[in-house]
């Protein structure tokens, strides 16, 4: 779909400057704003759910290409595999790959209990969450952290939550997630956080409904922009727009598909008896077979088109999917463009879509499509200016936020080395 240019942008960067100021002014009663003058060293950490690398330029974002330009902007980042929301997240918050950490899919089975990213119970229990997020290394090391929404922050690991934190819910409107971040970063100092998460699944939402070409999700990516806006006029009001540390990440991209092109598990193995149990989704399903079955299973899923399937241990190293005792004895990762489910999970999911024909979007896939980068975009005193650094592994960032904070980091699969070139001296 060939993509229109906003009509917005008739007006100049100038008078649109001015005209969000004065909103701002309005907005926030600037007059009363008191300017904060004791400010430590500060990441805001901000998750754009499926804002996928390119879409500064293909959808023309202002206020995230004014901060690549004026700060630090990867060519992409490469999210971890598999491309689902719960694994990259926490990844970016612990730099281990989800092997390590444990969150090995937004579905996770494990020892007779079940994972998943809708059961408020199990999110909310730390013996899923392995390893140790940005927010609790810096709590442990005497700093206050806070999550306006970020995955991993809801269960208590090693004992804690963020200082000030939120349960999930995504009608929270945008807007006032940004305000909250704002009146935490209000507070006198020995209050205030250092380490603030926050997340926004705009681009997500509409990618999956509409993919990733339409022009439903150039406006959801506008709208990320301006969240992101209203985050920098808050912190221009307080005198702290340079002096702030904005990191921009995506957990991954968004790929077109057609829903019609599926492939059917159950046209290959008999689920019932030859499975215990599988953890679908579109993209990536975790297979497994009945005891003594595996093989045979495996080589009969190998003939299933639109897809690749591993047996655990068996999976291409640069994956990093082969340690962690939460994945499945048999793992099928999805072709691009593509679905794989059984006949009644497709029937039920195309019930009530009066469309099929129209282009729909997923990730989850391998994470050597290019559809599946991620996005990397940080601005503040720490970052050098109009850098443009080469792509790294989504375990890098976790790293890099310890070094602005100068906290300890805990151990990762990280490695500084690979990103302190984005860092000024
Ligand atoms: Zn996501």
């Amino acid at each position: 779909m060939k993509i229109t240019k906003w009509a917005g942008r008739k007006f100049s960067g100038r008078v649109f400057a001015a005209l969000a100021l004065a909103a701002a002014v309005l907005v926030s009663g600037a007059a009363a704003q008191k300017r904060i003058r004791d400010l430590k060293p500060t990441v805001i950490l901000i998750s754009l759910d499926g804002f996928r690398y390119d879409y500064p330029d293909k959808f023309d974002t202002p206020t995230l290409k004014r901060l690549a330009r004026t700060g630090v902007r990867a060519k992409w980042m490469i999210p971890s595999f598999p491309t689902k929301t719960f694994p990259n997240h926490y990844t970016i918050a612990t730099g281990l790959y989800p092997e390590h950490h444990g969150i090995v899919d937004n579905n996770v089975w494990d020892a007779g209990k079940m994972f998943s990213i809708g059961n408020r119970e199990a999110v909310g229990d730390p013996r899923w969450w392995l390893g140790e997020p940005i927010w609790v290394t810096a709590q442990r090391q005497g700093q206050i952290a806070a999550s306006y929404f970020y995955v991993g922050s809801e269960a208590p690991v090693k004992g804690m939550h963020p200082k000030y934190w939120k349960t999930y819910n995504g009608s929270v409107p945008p807007q006032m997630r940004v305000d909250g971040v704002l009146s935490w970063l209000d507070l006198p100092v020995d209050e205030r956080p250092t380490i603030i998460t926050m997340y926004f699944s705009d681009t997500d939402d509409a990618g999956h409904e509409f993919g990733p070409d339409a022009e439903e999700t150039r406006y959801a990516a506008l709208n990320d922009d301006d969240y992101i806006a209203r985050l920098l006029r808050g912190l221009a009001l307080r005198g702290i727009a340079d002096k702030v540390n904005i990191i921009v990440v995506s957990d991954h991209g968004m790929a077109a598909v057609d829903i019609r092109k599926a492939a059917f598990i159950d046209d290959y193995i008999d689920i019932a008896n030859d499975t215990d149990r599988i953890l679908y989704t579109h993209e990536i399903n975790q297979i497994f077979p009945k005891p003594g079955k595996v093989d045979e299973v495996y080589s009969r899923l190998k003939k299933m088109p639109f897809a690749t399937c591993w047996k655990k241990g068996e999976l291409p190293e640069r994956l990093h999917y082969n340690d962690g005792e939460r994945v499945a004895p048999i793992v099928c990762s999805t072709e691009i463009g593509h679905i794989v489910t059984t006949h009644s999970r497709y029937a039920n999911y195309v019930k009530d879509i009066s469309d099929p024909e129209r282009p729909r979007g997923g990730h989850g896939h391998d994470n050597r499509y290019p559809e599946m980068r991620a996005l990397f975009i940080a601005h503040g005193p720490a970052f050098k200016r109009g850098f443009v650094a080469e792509p790294f592994a989504n375990i890098e960032v976790y790293n890099v936020m310890c070094k602005i904070l100068g906290l300890k980091p805990a151990p990762n699969d990280g490695d500084l080395r690979h990103v302190r070139s984005m860092l000024r001296k």
